[in-house]
């Protein structure tokens, strides 16, 4: 079987190349906002010349050893795994084919090594030997809070992480929940919302300690816990501030683990944009609330997202559900207190 990779995919794996290189290319810059496949459509090539690499970025060259290269593949069937990029690929001037036994989605050379499937091990490692605090922070992506560096969560050890395709809220959180791909979660797209594995919430039990769940205004998908839903009660036009409350009450009372929703960040991203002032002005707003429940905590806590956005033009200023680098890195903020 064989799986072709359009030029889409080629602007992402060069973008991969540009990133790599950005450090001894003088031109070479990775600008956040705008994603990858927008910046510079025309100024990219890639071609392989005796295993050897040479990428035209910026109309500058430069020959990369690709020998000992990997690259992580993400399939169509969700899962995603670590390829050698010389022996799985035949490239063709500003083409390639991936000539693996899967159909594949697309190549993320040098993707981060931390993974949103790494989430619930994490959590149920902590939760043996204290309180966990899980934050997610829908549609922030890794270099949206690089950018923004809110002052409390900027003060902590900043990681990127990679998240699952599509990279939407429901695919991503039933990932998060069970550290399993989507191809086993059974959540692959916004169609379905039965989970077929067991979530960290079963593993809490078993562990002896209680759990809470803490929602915006509706379910995404089913859980084997209650949600704690919060609709916008203010009438603010975000469920954040019931949320953060919500929370608040669950930590005030002693749960062992909680995990909170923060949905506003993503909400506004769609409308204005990532990194637009509504958004920025929402970041110094969720990381207050951070903050907060932080506070007087003691355990780990964890301030992930379950993607990032790009922007877009049109009815909507960003997106997200896309093989793009905006759309798949998310920060992974871990620490103990
Ligand atoms: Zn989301
Ligand atoms: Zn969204």
């Amino acid at each position: 079987m064989r799986g072709s990779l359009d030029r889409f995919y080629l602007v992402i794996i060069v973008f991969f190349f540009a990133l790599l290189l950005s450090g001894c290319s003088k031109q070479a810059t990775s600008d956040p906002v705008v994603s990858p496949t927008e910046s510079h459509p025309n100024e990219h090539s890639v071609r392989l010349i005796d295993g050897k690499c040479e990428v035209t970025f910026l109309g500058e060259q430069v020959v990369l050893e690709t020998t000992n290269r990997s690259a992580v593949a993400y399939f169509e069937n969700g899962t995603q795994e670590e390829v050698p990029l010389t022996d799985l690929f035949e490239w063709r001037g500003n083409s390639a084919d991936y000539i693996g036994p899967q159909d594949i989605i697309g190549v993320w050379v040098d993707a981060p090594e931390l993974s949103v499937t790494h989430v619930a091990p994490e959590a149920l490692a902590a939760l043996e030997l204290g309180r966990v605090l899980i934050i997610l922070l829908d549609g922030l992506s890794y270099y949206d809070l690089e950018e923004l560096k809110p002052v409390f969560l900027s003060g902590k050890t900043m990681q990127s992480a990679r998240t699952v395709m599509p990279s939407i809220s429901p695919v991503a959180l039933a990932t998060i929940l069970t550290g399993k791909f989507p191809n086993e979660t059974g959540i692959t797209s916004r169609d379905t919302r039965q989970l077929q594995v067991d979530d960290i919430f079963v593993a809490a039990v078993k562990l002896g300690k209680s759990s809470a769940m803490v929602e915006g205004s509706r379910k995404l998908i089913n859980t084997s816990i209650d949600q704690l839903l919060n609709p916008d009660i203010s009438g603010d036009g975000s469920t954040d501030d019931e949320v953060f409350a919500c929370a608040k009450a669950q930590l005030d009372a002693g749960v062992d683990l909680i995990f909170v929703h923060f949905h506003g960040y993503d909400d506004l991203a769609h409308t204005y944009g990532p990194l637009s002032p509504e958004t920025s002005v929402k970041m110094l707003e969720l990381d207050a609330y951070v903050e907060t429940l932080c506070a007087g905590f003691s355990g780990m806590v964890l301030v992930i997202a379950d993607h990032g956005q790009h922007g877009t033009t049109g009815d909507k200023l960003g997106d997200h559900g896309e093989f793009r680098l905006l759309d798949l890195t998310i920060p992974w903020i871990q620490w103990e207190q």
